[in-house]
């Protein structure tokens, strides 16, 4: 595995793996866990090669949020992907990645808006204009992105086909389920900072999401199935319940109730100063 940190080196790194095969590309904000890596394994058996990049992107963090203290584990996230069969490692610093004068963002309207764009105001801009940045440096055939963060993946579905971003394959943008811990509750970097009762509690998230869903199969409306799932958060011990809704899986779009197509239960909550999402089909 070759890890790399400026652009020069990774431009001839990348285009010896290509002349060799197709390279799929994993970005991460390392602090890795079994979720990433199921990401990495699903990649090497699409490609030739798998490039991950490990970049805690300032651009997607907002003013009151966790940038400073996000989880970086760079020699151990290295050694799980060097075990992992991982050729590229793509390790840019903030300067490489955005130069002083840089000043282009990339807004994907419609998916970007409400969920965690109303809650994490910019958020998506960061994530929009850091990916189309990765898609850009490597590359890549295809690139596979965590259905645990359900939005980010429709918005960089939305800007990569607005875009023309040159991925060859129609559908390279590949959405792999969430991993979830035996107790239901989703792999994130961010389970690091729960106490253990905290992260007793937060698998309520799961198992009042799967309570809502059993109403909402059985008829209920969705406003009172989500009423019933952020009071169960509440009494679980989650201090805000950020956003609780049913949405069209893949427009987004709000449902009243279950029937009209793919359908999408998606949660965000708070506890002590942690914010935890997760998402479900219906
Ligand atoms: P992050 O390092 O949190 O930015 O995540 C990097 C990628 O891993 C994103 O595409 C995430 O959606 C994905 N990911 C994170 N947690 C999980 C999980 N529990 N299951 C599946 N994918 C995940």
């Amino acid at each position: 595995m070759q890890t790399i940190t400026q652009l020069d080196p990774l431009r001839s790194a990348v285009a010896a793996l290509k002349a060799d095969g197709p390279v799929a590309l994993v970005p991460t904000m390392g602090a890795l866990h079994e979720g990433h890596l199921t990401l990495v394994r699903e990649a090497a058996k699409r490609a030739a090669h798998v490039a991950v990049s490990i970049f805690v992107n300032p651009r997607q963090f907002g003013a009151n949020e966790d940038l400073d203290k996000y989880p970086r584990h760079l020699a151990a996230d290295s050694a799980l992907l060097e075990a992992a069969g991982v050729s590229l490692l793509w390790v840019p610093d903030a300067n490489v990645m955005y130069p002083p004068d840089f000043a282009t963002k990339v807004l994907v309207d419609g998916v970007s808006d409400g969920l965690c764009g109303a809650a994490r105001l910019g958020h998506f801009e960061g994530v929009a204009t850091v990916v189309c940045k990765l898609f850009n440096q490597i590359g890549p055939e295809l690139a596979l992105f965590g259905e645990k963060d359900w939005q980010q993946l429709a918005v960089i579905r939305r800007m990569a086909r607005d875009l023309d971003l040159t991925l060859p394959h129609a559908d390279a943008i590949i959405g792999v389920p969430i991993v979830r811990e035996a107790d239901g509750l989703a792999l994130s970097s961010r389970n690091a900072f729960l106490t253990p009762e905290q992260r007793q509690a937060a698998a309520a998230i799961p198992r009042a999401m799967q309570t809502a869903i059993a109403a909402l199969h059985a008829g209920s409306a969705a406003s009172s199935a989500l009423t019933g799932l952020q009071s169960e958060l509440r009494s679980a011990g989650f201090s805000t319940v950020d956003y609780a809704e049913l949405r069209d899986a893949e427009t987004l779009r709000p449902l009243t109730e279950i029937g009209e197509g793919p359908a999408r239960l998606l949660v965000a909550a708070r506890i002590g100063t942690t914010r935890l999402i997760d998402n479900m089909p219906l």
